[in-house]
């Protein structure tokens, strides 16, 4: 690893983490120092970063995206409907996705994403339209471009209308095409241990788009190649009625019986499990991913995250597509997800800091990071620190609180492994107003037809 030198975060405004009242320092990428009240560092010749206008939190992980989706925001046709329908509207749009414009999609949502406080993403894509091969190595460049952490999925569907699925012929791949590119995108990309940067995860995209077979082979090939696991389970009533129609069981009876219920599988949504089923999750240490924002705007239902960790499942919030959310904001996230939670159980169950949690060790364990989510020594050095002089924290008590209260949105600095990847609000190198005139250039054309 490039050496860099030690920095103190000084005296931050507040932070989270317990006796770290001065800061942290960090260095070759990890928190190597929490400098407690009235303390120094004892590191040698760390550079100062002044901090006393910033609340420091660990740098946000989202476990639950599809970049591509940012083409298709508030597209009318797809707009008040259900997931079903919903899909059925945008299905044609994305198979339209060529490589130039996903580049566009990535980099817009990565760094939306950025610019929130998120310093790892994943994200499951699931469209490989012909000519769209290399959509995992265009997200790659992406996310090296941009320094973000990522674990990014090689998605995929192979049950079309013509097999009683949902998706049209042109969006789907065959069994044999799918695994052979899942494996070779782990074997070019995927980096191991707890410094990776890039890591690749094997992810069919629902119960209702995808063969039994393909199912069972990607979970075996999950378990050769040692990677992670994702898909879609229990996002609404409709997939469970599918799955008792054709499958003749549950959605999580299905997914057990096709090798997936271990600790190697994370799941977006997770909405109709019941009390059973939670408890089977919590021992297969299968974890969730709870997208609040897009679970309210395709009116799916509210994952029942309480129970949840009550039965040993580790929750992590995700922002969804971009077609159902329609923002890639986290801390946006966070407070949906804290104000739907605390509707759902109260003042005494569910605190900001409970909501902070989801998206940071919660969602570490998601993506199967304990190494990622938390402020403390040995962690990794990923940190999203906020200003609090804009108007909407005006008058705040407490600064932490206020992130989620308030309403922050936008990190003034973010840290990925040691280094800046946002300063001042913005990323280096990267000109957002080009940017948005070419994506939204694109989207326009591919929404034309
Ligand atoms: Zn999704």
């Amino acid at each position: 690893m490039e050496q860099t030198p030690a920095i103190w975060i000084k005296d931050p405004l507040a932070i989270l983490a317990d006796g770290a009242e001065r800061g942290v320092v960090v260095s070759q990428g990890k928190i190597v120092e929490l400098v407690p009240a009235g303390g120094q560092p004892v590191t040698a010749g760390a550079a100062v970063f002044e901090a006393r206008d910033h609340a420091v939190i660990p740098g946000l992980i989202n476990t639950h995206h599809h970049f591509y989706q940012t083409l298709t925001r508030a597209v009318p046709a797809a707009m008040d409907r259900e997931l079903f329908p919903w899909l059925q509207a945008l299905y044609p749009v994305w198979a339209r996705i060529t490589p130039e414009r996903l580049d566009l999609a990535v980099t817009a949502a990565m760094s939306e994403l950025l610019l929130s406080g998120c310093t790892t993403t994943t994200d499951h894509h699931y469209v490989f339209p012909a000519g769209l091969e290399d959509a995992v190595d265009i997200e790659v460049a992406v996310a090296k471009r941009l320094g973000m952490r990522v674990l990014l999925t090689r998605g995929s569907m192979n049950r079309s209308k013509r097999d009683g699925g949902l998706p049209p012929d042109s969006v789907v791949q065959d069994e044999d095409t799918i695994l052979a590119d899942s494996e070779r995108v782990v074997e070019k990309h995927h980096q191991r241990g707890e410094d990776a940067m890039v890591q690749i995860a094997l992810a069919p995209c629902s119960p209702f788009s995808v063969t039994t077979s393909l199912m069972r082979s990607t979970a075996a090939l999950a378990e050769r190649l040692d990677v992670r696991l994702h898909t879609h389970l229990a996002e609404t009533e409709d997939e469970n009625r599918f799955c008792e129609q054709i499958h003749n069981c549950r959605p999580l009876d299905y997914l057990e019986q096709c090798g997936w219920l271990n600790a190697r599988t994370w799941l977006a949504h997770g909405i109709f499990f019941n009390a059973e089923e939670m408890k089977r999750l919590g021992r297969a240490g299968t974890t969730i991913s709870h997208c609040a924002c897009s679970n309210q705007i395709l009116a799916s239902g509210c994952c029942p995250v309480c129970e949840m960790e009550q039965a040993g499942v580790a929750i992590g919030l995700g922002v969804d597509g971009s077609a159902s959310n329609d923002e890639s904001n986290l801390m946006q996230e966070v407070r949906a997800a804290f104000l739907l939670q605390r509707a759902r159980y109260g003042v005494t169950k569910v605190s900001h800091k409970d909501a902070l949690r989801w998206a940071t060790k919660g969602s570490a364990a998601c993506v199967g990071r304990p190494e990622l989510g938390e402020i403390a020594i040995g962690k990794a050095a990923d940190l999203a620190l906020y200003r609090l002089d804009e108007l909407r924290f005006s008058g705040h008590g407490d600064a932490l609180a206020a992130l989620v209260l308030c309403g922050a949105h936008r990190a003034d600095r973010v840290m990925i492994s040691g280094k800046w990847a946002v300063v001042d609000g913005a990323i280096p190198g990267l000109d957002v107003a080009d940017l948005i005139r070419r994506h939204g250039a694109a989207a326009k054309q591919m929404q034309a037809g």
